[in-house]
């Protein structure tokens, strides 16, 4: 069921020091100095695990919310036996996103993404009656599609047409989500371009992305299930990414740990990987450069078309912003892996022989950059390692399930005319918006 829970929280910018009250889904400074993440701060310094509140509200204490929504699950960590006996770790430690239910774990859509979608969901939010908008490679839209449509939210989720396999669900979509395609060729940098536009019209507002501090601190969850789980701060954070997002989420959650001061000080090693070719972030971090280098779009397109993982094909990363990716390895130090279609594919069969689920590919690439960690001796045998499967069991969530796919109700072009864009979705939501 769907309830009230009132987190106390403040809301602080990054770039002036200035703090604030969460009142108007604020998603950058409101004094507007410069390019910074805000961040909140929960009256809570200790994290309150509340099991009686559904899936992941029960870490609602460090969630921006002021209510729980039907349907959530929760990152669910256990102490590997099967990958690390292979891997010769003593002390890794899973922290499974996805459906396994013999392990607790029942997130439908099978990725972290619902850890967002239920926090952002949420979260907040004065323009409740509104449409938010969601561009996503696919997984994001998935997840967003879910809880909005379980939960009568309305929302404009924004997709390539090349990704739309990525909206599989088994229950009907309510009409209150629409969604909107970019031709194919185009990626998810096309998709923001599109629903930026989607968001120009009278009553649609951007859900933020990385900006969003409920998006974050909802991924966030995955340390807080690990920590509590452990019952300390790891020494190593071993995920894949493509806007960076979840590491920085990992790293505020870390600091968050640090305050509460039952499980340690130390910083987890921020160990994060990327598909290749498609390596922007990697190209940036090791030309220790806080701006990404520039890139032709073509021959990112093009890369992006090679790469298995394409949920990690993100050409505009949470990375040079202040408090973004480049300061939370500065501060906590890590490295970016490389990792090829061909490794992530062993990965992820070793996952299954040795763990007996399914990986997502991008999970499989954060598999695959343990298998390089452990290879090269960048982490010891007993060094306490937190592997965030960011997506698993959708193999077996669809062999148990019946799924159907959620077709685009419109495709634009690369460089649509805005006002055509801004028309005709204004047009889809005519009978929900009043
Ligand atoms: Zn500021």
């Amino acid at each position: 069921m769907s309830g009230f829970v009132k987190t106390k929280y403040h809301l602080q910018s990054l770039c002036c020091g200035d703090c604030f009250e969460d009142q108007n889904w604020e998603l950058s400074c409101p004094n507007k100095s410069h390019a910074a993440l805000l961040r909140a701060y929960y009256a809570d310094k200790q994290l309150v695990i509340n099991d009686k509140l559904p899936g992941l509200y029960k870490f609602s204490s460090w969630l921006p919310i002021h209510k729980t929504l039907n349907g959530s699950g929760a990152p669910v960590t256990f102490k590997s036996v099967g990958l690390a006996d292979r891997l010769g770790l003593k002390n890794l430690f899973i922290t499974f996103n996805g459906y396994w239910p013999e392990k607790g774990a029942l997130m439908k859509t099978g990725t972290f993404k619902e850890c967002e979608a239920y926090a952002v969901c949420a979260r907040v939010n004065s323009k409740e009656n509104d449409v938010m908008v969601v561009a996503s490679a696919g997984n994001t839209a998935r997840a967003f599609a879910k809880v909005c449509s379980e939960n009568k939210i309305p929302l404009l989720i924004v997709v390539p047409e090349d990704n739309l396999k990525a909206l599989w669900f088994t229950e009907n979509i309510d009409p209150c989500v629409k969604l909107i395609a970019v031709e194919s060729g185009g990626d998810y940098f096309d998709a923001i371009h599109l629903s930026n536009l989607a968001c120009q019209i009278g009553g649609f507002y951007p859900e933020g992305g990385s900006k969003n501090v409920a998006r974050r601190d909802g991924m966030g969850t995955t340390v807080l299930s690990a920590v509590s789980a452990i019952g300390k701060i790891p020494d190593y954070y071993f995920q894949a990414i493509g806007s960076g997002t979840g590491a920085v989420a990992a790293w505020e959650a870390n600091m968050r740990f640090i305050e509460d001061g039952r499980f340690g000080s130390n910083k987890m090693k921020l160990m994060v990987s990327q598909n290749s070719p498609f390596v922007p972030i990697k190209e940036a971090w090791e030309a220790d450069s806080r701006e990404m280098l520039p890139f032709n779009d073509e021959v990112a397109r093009k890369q992006v078309e090679e790469i298995v993982a394409k949920v990690l094909s993100n050409r505009k990363p949470t990375y040079g912003i202040k408090g973004g990716l480049y300061d939370a390895m500065k501060d906590a130090g890590g490295e970016v892996f490389e990792v090829s279609n061909e490794e992530a594919d062993i990965a992820g069969e070793l996952f299954i022989q040795t763990e007996g689920n399914d990986l997502e590919p991008a999970a499989a690439v954060a598999v695959a950059s343990l298998m390089q960690a452990v290879v090269h001796k960048k982490v010891k045998p007993d060094s306490v390692i937190m592997l965030n499967i960011t997506g698993g069991g959708i193999e077996k969530f669809k062999s148990e399930n019946k799924v159907s796919y959620l077709k685009p109700q419109m495709v634009f072009p690369l460089n649509p005319d805005p006002l055509v864009v801004r028309e005709k979705v204004k047009m889809l939501f005519e009978n929900i918006l009043v």
